[in-house]
């Protein structure tokens, strides 16, 4: 019984991965080919070009790295830092929970700054420990944008203030995976020295592409970085771009049609247009759970993220539960509580390939 599968269409609303488009998916649907032939770097070339407008920068470089978001996370961490290195890094849920993880197994000193999860991270401390380091110990701010596991977007434009404010160095790092493409993300203008997504979230490809974008500041930190890193050396991609072919190893190719598929799909609609699709689904949804008498787990209304909501159920109900039938019964998934808030919440993703139609099939129920 517990591999029956409902009839009829499965209707994805995990936050990531989510549905991918017909045309990504046609696109992809081909042979492999040879990637040292003239025609994938050409692809190559302009796909890099064409990845600065998502996180809208002009001087960043990107790395399209055969990855998830893991991987693109360690990317950003041991290409510009040393171990021993101090970090600041906010704790809000179970991604930012995670990276820290990877934080702290790569040898760096973190200074974990920990918020009740369904609150955003607190930037209070950070100013207090960007006020009380003169000295310029903190080498890095790591911060998730939007922690997937709860809902919750962060201000990264007051963290910006906050570096500038105190006319502190550090690297601001950016976990951008359930945010770029779907949330307002500005590199340049937020001063972001990385930012990482994964493809199987708002770009709606399937799990493969780690995209990791450095600012030149960011680059030039690689020079005394001295973690280990071997797959990830955004060196050998340099040595690569420099000769015109791209790749260190073997990309797959397959999920670079669908990049530009995908890409186009984007710019077609128009990047800005496609964020103010993301606000009003994601507001859809809060009225929706608002009109079904349930509460969001975000505690406050500048922290509502427009790509996941996170449901609160009553005490007396297991949500995993509620995950469960849905999947049985109506071919739903919806996402589950994870870690803290397991049993407590289950999420809606709203992010991707989706529009006022697909969401009315959850908002109605
Ligand atoms: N960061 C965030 C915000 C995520 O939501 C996820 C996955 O859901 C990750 C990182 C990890 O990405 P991946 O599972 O692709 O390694």
């Amino acid at each position: 019984m517990d591999n029956f599968y409902a009839p009829g269409k499965n209707h994805l609303f995990v936050p990531g991965p989510v549905n991918i488009p017909e045309p990504v998916i046609r696109a992809m649907n081909r042979n492999n080919e040879d990637y040292r032939s003239p025609a994938i770097p050409a692809m190559t070339k302009i796909l890099l070009e064409d990845v600065k407008k998502i996180f809208k920068t002009t001087t960043g470089t990107p790395f399209m790295i055969p990855t998830t978001g893991t991987g693109a996370w360690e990317s950003a961490l041991t290409n510009t830092l040393s171990p021993g290195d101090r970090i600041v890094s906010f704790l809000i849920g179970q991604f930012s929970l995670l990276w820290i993880d990877q934080q702290q197994r790569l040898k760096f000193n973190v200074d974990v700054v920990e918020s009740e999860w369904g609150q955003g991270a607190n930037l209070d401390v950070l100013a207090e420990k960007l006020a009380a380091d003169r000295t310029h110990t903190i080498k890095a701010i790591c911060i998730v944008h939007n922690e997937t596991a709860t809902g919750v977007t962060n201000n990264l434009a007051t963290v910006r203030k906050l570096l500038d404010h105190y006319g502190h160095p550090a690297l601001l790092l950016v976990d951008g995976v359930s945010s770029i493409c779907a949330l307002d993300f500005r590199m340049d203008e937020w001063g972001v020295d990385v930012a990482l997504t994964g493809s199987q979230k708002a770009l709606s490809l399937p799990t493969g592409i780690g995209i990791v974008c450095a600012s030149p500041k960011a680059l030039e930190a690689t020079k005394t970085a001295k973690s280990v890193r071997v797959f990830f050396d955004w060196n050998d991609y340099l040595k690569f771009y420099k000769l015109g072919t791209f790749w260190p190893y073997t990309p797959s190719i397959q999920l670079l049609y669908g990049l530009r598929a995908a890409l186009d799909l984007i710019f077609e609609e128009g990047l800005d247009n496609v964020i103010e699709r993301h606000r009003r689904l994601g507001k859809a949804t809060r009225l929706a759970v608002e009109a079904w008498g349930l509460k969001n787990c975000t505690q406050k209304e500048e922290w509502f993220s427009d790509t996941v909501t996170a449901v609160l159920v009553p005490p007396y109900i297991d949500s995993s539960e509620i995950v469960k039938r849905a999947w049985k019964r109506y071919n739903l998934s919806l996402g589950l509580g994870l870690n803290k808030v397991a049993g407590k919440v289950f999420r809606i993703g709203h992010l991707g390939n989706l529009n006022e139609q697909t969401i009315a099939l959850i908002t109605k129920q």
